[in-house]
């Protein structure tokens, strides 16, 4: 089996647990407004075969101590769940495990599912917390999301989520609130974690003739940032 891959980032620390070899998929239903990588959203990277990204991340294996592994991240990788799959059943004698970085705007098919069953760690965006903000700045369906997250939270999953906080959109303590409801239906998580909205990505719009909802919105201040992370760890307590 074939997918389309955008790019890879060795050595990243930041998406999971230990030392992280990120695996870029091309293809994302969900057209945030926030999107900093819209050029993930079309096929645009080069094709691997399964066992060939398979041999690829077996390189990284001496790196993978303390919990590390691979992330598949995207784009949405979740879009190629049968690919991951058939990637992860290649790399389990060798003992690589991974994380999905995913905004859960999937059907559960169960592709899906046994990619999730198989994940060491689920990141998942937690975009907005009601059905209107979700319109508003996706286009994706709320109740698709919170059918993904409902089975994470039955099957028990190990889970992060993380938030992009946007200047005017979601940077208040009311708007967290609205997020922390929405949680209480699921299992707690082992961490949330706010991400600062920021303008490095505006030129890929310019560049790929793309419309930019937020080219007038400004990069979140990271005092503010900081402020609200408090406030949030301060609820979860
Ligand atoms: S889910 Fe990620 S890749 Fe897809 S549009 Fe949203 S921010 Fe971009």
């Amino acid at each position: 089996m074939k997918a389309d891959l955008h790019s890879f980032e060795s050595l990243a620390a930041l998406d999971g647990e230990g030392v992280r070899y990120a695996v870029f998929f091309t293809g994302c239903p969900l057209r945030c407004a926030c999107c900093h990588n819209p050029d993930t959203w079309h096929p645009s990277g080069r094709e691997y075969e399964s066992e060939e990204l398979a041999r690829k991340l077996r390189r990284y294996r001496p790196y993978f101590r303390n919990g590390g592994g691979i992330t598949f991240s995207g784009g949405e990788p979740l879009l190629h769940a049968a690919y991951i799959n058939e990637v992860a059943a290649l790399l389990r004698d060798d003992g690589i495990g991974y994380a999905l970085d995913t905004s859960g705007a999937v059907p559960l098919t169960d592709a899906v599912r046994q990619a999730v069953d198989g994940a060491d760690l689920v990141l998942l965006d937690l975009k907005y917390p009601n059905a209107k903000q979700y319109a508003d700045y996706t286009k994706g369906d709320f109740d698709v999301f919170c059918r993904f997250a409902d089975y994470l939270s039955e099957t028990r999953k190990r889970v992060w989520y993380r938030t992009v906080i946007i200047p005017g959109v979601n940077d208040s303590e009311e708007a967290l609130d609205g997020y922390l409801s929405l949680l209480s239906r699921w299992n707690r998580p082992e961490k949330y974690e706010l991400l600062a909205f920021h303008t490095m990505g505006f030129y890929k719009y310019e560049k790929l003739g793309m419309e930019n909802p937020l080219r007038d919105t400004p990069p979140m201040d990271a005092v503010r940032l900081q402020e609200l992370q408090a406030y949030l760890d301060r609820r979860l307590a």
